[in-house]
C-alpha cells in the first residue's frame, strides 16, 4: 500500500496536492512536503476555471475563509480584446448556451440573432460590462449552466448560502500557496523547509529517497514532483521526455507586472482580459487590491526589452514604479506524467500559455485523477497508464483549443501574426476546422478525450471572431423561431434584472472582509 507520500515543491501545485490528499486520506496516508526556502515560486496573479470551486469545496473551505487572504476576486468570463480587429471585444463566459427545441441558442443565433452572439445569448456578458459580483450577501442565485465539466469523487462540503452562478476566481497563487500551507500543516501535513540536493533511485529505477541539505534523507512510497519548470524528479532524475508544443504555439516568454489599484474608486472587473499585441497577447487579471498583468510573446518576434516597453505602454502610468518580472516558459507536456513511483503535477508536468487560464486547472485535474488512480496493494501499472493517457489527452485538447484562438483570429497585421497563420496545425485539426465551416462544434467534432472545454467554448471563440458556419443548422428550417426569440428576450430581461440587483464586485468583496 502507499502509506507515505512525499511532495517536492511548495508552490500552488505542491500545496494544492498536499491539502487535497490530506482531505481524501486523512491520517491513513502520511503526506510530507519539502520546499526550498531559497527557490521562488511562480505567482503572477492567476485566473482560473470554474471547476476550481470544487477544489475549495472538497477541502472544506468557504469563500470568506480564503478569498480575503489571497487577494481573490471573481471571474465570470474572459474578454478577448482586439483579436478580431482593433477595438473589438467579445466574452467567453462560464455559462453554457440554453436550448430551444433541442438546438442550442448558438444554433438559433445563426438563424435569428441580431446583435453580438455573446451579448444576446448569455447573461454574463452584461454582468461583466456592469462589473457585478455573481453573489449577493446571504442570497442564492441560480445554479444552472454550471460549467463544471466533472463527475469527480468529492466530499459534499458545499458552501451553503452562497449558492452560485457559474464563475471562477482571480487570485495571487503565491498567497494561495501560503494559505494552503498553513491549513495543510494544521491538518497534519508535515512540512520540511529545505533544498533537495539529490534524488536517489533504487535498483529498479524507482525513487528511493531524497537527500536534503539539512534534514538528511527522506523516504517515501510515492513521490510527487511539484518543482515547477525544473522537473527535478520527473525530468532530471527519471528522464521523462518533454514534448514541446512550440511548433504550434510559439510563445515562449512572458513579462509580468503587479500593478496596484484602488478598487473602491476604480471598481474591479469580474473578468480576465486577453488583449492581442504585436507579438503575442497581454493578460489583465484584476485581483482585490492589484492587477496582475503580463505580455506573453514569442522571442522570435520581439525582445524582452521591447516586450516590457510595449506592456508598460499598454498598462499606462500606474505601472511606472513597478518592477517587471521576465519569465521563460517551458510550453508543452511530459510524454508521461507518472513514471515508476513519481507523479508530476503542476509546471513540472506541463504548461501552455495562460490564454484560457489552464495552469491551475491542470493541477486540479492532475490531483483529482491521482486520487481516482491512487495505487492499491498491487500497484497496478494499468492505473498509471490510464492516468498518463488522461493527462496527455487533457493537455492535447487544450493545445488545440488555444491554436483555434490564433487561427480563428486571422490577423495579418504584424510579422508575428502572419507567421502564426503559416504554422502547422495539431493532428486532425485541419479536418475539424473544415467541419466547423458547415456546422458549429459539438461533442462529435471536438477532439476526443478532451477535458476542460466543452463544444460551446469552441463555438464562442469561432462566433466571437466572426467565423460563423456558412448556414444555420438545416434542422431549424422547419421550426418556428418564436420560442427562440422569446428565449433571447428572456436572456436580455434576466441580464437587466441581475445588473440592477446584484452588488458591484468591489462592494461585495469589501463586505466579505
Ligand atoms: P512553482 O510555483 O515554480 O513552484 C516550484 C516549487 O518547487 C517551489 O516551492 C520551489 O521552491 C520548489 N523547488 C524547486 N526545486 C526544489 C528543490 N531542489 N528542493 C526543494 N524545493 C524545490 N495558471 C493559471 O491557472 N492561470 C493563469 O492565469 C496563469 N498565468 C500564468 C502566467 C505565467 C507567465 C506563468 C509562467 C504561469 C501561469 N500560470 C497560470 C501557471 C501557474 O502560475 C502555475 O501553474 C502555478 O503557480 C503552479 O506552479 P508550480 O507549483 O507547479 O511551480
Amino acid at each position: 500500500m502507499v502509506d507515505n507520500v512525499v511532495i517536492v515543491g511548495g508552490g500552488t501545485a505542491g500545496w494544492m496536492t498536499a491539502t487535497y490528499l490530506n482531505a481524501t486520506f486523512g491520517d491513513q496516508v502520511t503526506v510530507s512536503l519539502v520546499e526550498s526556502p531559497n527557490l521562488p515560486t511562480v505567482g503572477v496573479g492567476e485566473a482560473t476555471f470554474s471547476t476550481v470551486r470544487h477544489f475549495f469545496h472538497y477541502i472544506g473551505l468557504r469563500e470568506h475563509e480564503w478569498m480575503p487572504h489571497c487577494s481573490a476576486a471573481y471571474k465570470l468570463a474572459i474578454r478577448f480584446q482586439n483579436w478580431g480587429g482593433e477595438n473589438e471585444h467579445f466574452y467567453h463566459p462560464f455559462e453554457r448556451p440554453r436550448h430551444v427545441d433541442g438546438c442550442t441558442l448558438a444554433d438559433w443565433w445563426l438563424k435569428v440573432g441580431s446583435e453580438a452572439f455573446d451579448r444576446e445569448s448569455f447573461v454574463l456578458a452584461a454582468l461583466c460590462e456592469a462589473r457585478r459580483s455573481p453573489n449577493r450577501a446571504g442570497g442564492a442565485l441560480f445554479d444552472r449552466n454550471l460549467h463544471d465539466g466533472g463527475d469527480l469523487p468529492r466530499r459534499e462540503v458545499m458552501n451553503g448560502a452562497d449558492t452560485q452562478f457559474p464563475y471562477a476566481y482571480h487570485f495571487d497563487a503565491t498567497l494561495l500557496a501560503h494559505f494552503l500551507a498553513d491549513l495543510g500543516m494544521r491538518r497534519g501535513v508535515h512540512r520540511v523547509l529545505d533544498d533537495v540536493e539529490r534524488v536517489v533511485q533504487d535498483e529498479t529505477g524507482a525513487i528511493d529517497h531524497l537527500v536534503t541539505k539539512q534534514h538528511g534523507d527522506i523516504y517515501g512510497d510515492l513521490f510527487i514532483d511539484c518543482t515547477g519548470f525544473r522537473g527535478l524528479l520527473i525530468n532530471q532524475t527519471l528522464g521523462a521526455r518533454f514534448e514541446s508544443f512550440q511548433d504550434v504555439l510559439p510563445n515562449d516568454r512572458a513579462v509580468a507586472l503587479r500593478v496596484p489599484v484602488d478598487g473602491e474608486s476604480q471598481g474591479i472587473a469580474p473578468y480576465t482580459t486577453a488583449t492581442a499585441m504585436d507579438a503575442g497577447w497581454a493578460w489583465t487579471i484584476p485581483l482585490y487590491d492589484r492587477i496582475g498583468t503580463g505580455y506573453v510573446y514569442s522571442s522570435e518576434f520581439t525582445t524582452p526589452e521591447q516586450a516590457e516597453s510595449d506592456l508598460r505602454a499598454h498598462v499606462g502610468p500606474a505601472a511606472d514604479e513597478v518592477e517587471a518580472n521576465h519569465i521563460r516558459m517551458r510550453v508543452g507536456r511530459n510524454e508521461r506524467f507518472w513514471m515508476r513511483n513519481c507523479v508530476a503535477i503542476g509546471l513540472s508536468g506541463g504548461f501552455v500559455e495562460p490564454l484560457e487560464s489552464t495552469g491551475i486547472f491542470f493541477i486540479q485535474y492532475g490531483i483529482e485523477q491521482l486520487v481516482r488512480h491512487f495505487p492499491g496493494p498491487d500497484r497496478s501499472p494499468a492505473l498509471r497508464d490510464n492516468y498518463n493517457r488522461l493527462m496527455a489527452g487533457c493537455f492535447d485538447g487544450v493545445r488545440e483549443f488555444l491554436v483555434l484562438h490564433y487561427r480563428a483570429a486571422r490577423r495579418e497585421d504584424t510579422p508575428y501574426w502572419k507567421a502564426i497563420n503559416e504554422l502547422p496545425l495539431p493532428p486532425g485539426m485541419a479536418d475539424r476546422m473544415e467541419l466547423w465551416k458547415s456546422r458549429l462544434p459539438d461533442s462529435g467534432s471536438v477532439i476526443a478525450d478532451y477535458h476542460g472545454f466543452e463544444p460551446y467554448s469552441y463555438a464562442v471563440m469561432l462566433l466571437g471572431l466572426g467565423q460563423r458556419p456558412r448556414y444555420p443548422h438545416p434542422a431549424l428550417r422547419g421550426l418556428d423561431s418564436a420560442a427562440a426569440r422569446a428565449e433571447f428576450e428572456r436572456v436580455r430581461a434576466e441580464a437587466e434584472q441581475l445588473v440592477n440587483t446584484l452588488p458591484s464586485q468591489y462592494e461585495y468583496l469589501a463586505g466579505m472582509r
